[in-house]
C-alpha cells in the first residue's frame, strides 16, 4: 500500500496538559480519513502538527515520505488546509482571493487553475462578487477553492462543514468526492457522525488518544449491540431511570431515546416495566442496528469508566 501520512507516537502538550498521547497512524494515498471525537479530544491538534503548523514533543510524523522536522517547506507546498478559522478578505472578489492565494504560493500562473476551480465550486457566474456578500456555502466553496490553487496532493479540512446549511453542505461533500477522484488524500475532522459514515475509515480520538480506527461498517458491527430507541412522555425523566435503575447506557437525542444493548428484546421488556411503574407511557419503540454516532458515545463512555 502506498502510505502518504505516517504518524509514529505523536504526542503533544500544552503546560500541563496532554493533548495528544502518543498516537499513530497510517494513511494511504487516495484515502478519506475522518478523525472525529468530542470536543477537547485533541484532532486539531493533530491536524495542525500534521500541517508542520505545530512542534510534537516526541514522536515521527511524515507525508510523501518527508519528515515533517527536516522537510517542513516541501510538505507545505504539497498540502492543503481548510481551518476553522480559514479568513477570506471580504472586500476582495471571488476571483481577487483566489489570485490572492495564488501570489501566496508562489504561482504566476494561476488562470487556468483559477477557472477550473471555479468551475468545479460552480462559483464561476459570482467571480466579481466581494466575499463579503456571499452566503456561508459560498464562502466554504471559496475557501476550498483557494486551498486547492496550488493542487495540493493531500486536503487537510477541519470541521469544514461547522455552521454550513445542509444543501450547501451535500454540495461540498459532492467536490469533495470529486477531488477523490482525482487522486488527493483528505484527512478531515467533522463533528457530524453522518459525514463521517462516508469516509473510508475513521478514527475516535478521545483525551489524545485513539479508541477506534476502522471503516465505518466494521465500527458498527464491532460492538455487537442493537439500539432501543424509545419516544415516550418525558425523556428526560425516563432516561435517568432506565440509567439508575437499570445501569443500562443511555443517549437522548431531541425528544427520542436510545439505549445501546446486548439483548434488545429482553432489556425492552425490563425498560417497558420500569416506565409504566412510575407512569411514563412509552408512544413508540423501535429496535435499530447502531448508527456510528450510538457507537461513538458508547465507546467514549465505555473508555471512561474503564
Ligand atoms: P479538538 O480539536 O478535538 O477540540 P484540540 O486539539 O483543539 O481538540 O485541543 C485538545 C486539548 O488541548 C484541549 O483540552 C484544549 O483546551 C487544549 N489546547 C488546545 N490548544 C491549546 C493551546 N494553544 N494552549 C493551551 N491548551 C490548548
Amino acid at each position: 500500500m502506498n502510505i502518504i501520512i505516517q504518524i509514529d507516537n505523536f504526542s503533544k502538550s500544552y503546560g500541563n496538559l496532554k493533548a495528544v498521547n502518543g498516537i499513530s497512524l497510517s494513511i494511504p494515498k487516495g484515502e478519506m480519513f475522518g478523525l472525529v471525537g468530542p470536543d477537547g479530544a485533541g484532532k486539531t491538534t493533530t491536524i495542525r502538527a500534521l500541517c508542520g503548523l505545530l512542534k510534537s514533543d516526541s514522536g515521527n510524523i511524515s507525508l510523501m515520505d518527508f519528515d515533517i522536522k527536516k522537510n517542513r517547506k516541501d510538505i507545505q507546498n504539497n498540502i492543503g488546509y481548510l481551518s476553522q478559522k480559514f479568513s477570506l478578505y471580504e472586500d476582495l472578489t471571488i476571483d481577487e482571493n483566489i489570485e490572492f492565494f495564488a501570489e501566496i504560493h508562489n504561482i504566476k500562473k494561476y488562470e487556468e487553475r483559477r477557472n477550473e476551480l471555479l468551475e468545479f465550486t460552480r462559483l464561476t457566474e459570482f467571480r466579481k462578487r466581494q466575499a463579503g456578500r456571499l452566503s456561508g456555502g459560498m464562502k466554504q466553496k471559496l475557501a476550498l477553492a483557494c486551498s486547492l490553487i496550488h493542487k495540493p496532493k493531500i486536503l487537510f479540512l477541519d470541521e469544514p462543514t461547522t455552521g454550513v446549511d445542509p444543501v450547501s453542505r451535500r454540495d461540498f461533500w459532492k467536490i469533495l468526492s470529486n477531488l477523490l477522484k482525482d487522486g488527493i488524500t483528505i484527512f478531515m475532522t467533522t463533528p457530524y457522525l453522518d459525514e463521517a459514515e462516508r469516509c473510508n475509515r475513521v478514527a475516535l480520538m478521545n483525551k489524545g488518544e485513539i479508541i477506534t480506527l476502522d471503516t465505518p461498517a466494521k465500527i458498527k458491527e464491532s460492538i455487537n449491540k442493537k439500539v432501543i430507541e424509545i419516544v415516550c412522555d418525558d425523556v428526560r425523566l425516563a432516561g435517568k431511570l432506565i440509567k439508575e435503575k437499570l445501569d443500562l447506557d443511555v443517549q437522548l437525542f431531541g425528544d427520542r431515546l436510545n439505549t445501546v444493548v446486548s439483548n434488545a428484546e429482553s432489556e425492552f421488556k425490563r425498560i417497558e416495566k420500569l416506565l409504566t411503574e412510575n407512569n411514563i407511557s412509552i408512544n413508540d419503540y423501535r429496535i435499530n442496528i447502531p448508527s456510528l454516532e450510538n457507537v461513538f458515545i458508547h465507546l467514549v463512555k465505555s473508555s471512561e469508566t474503564n
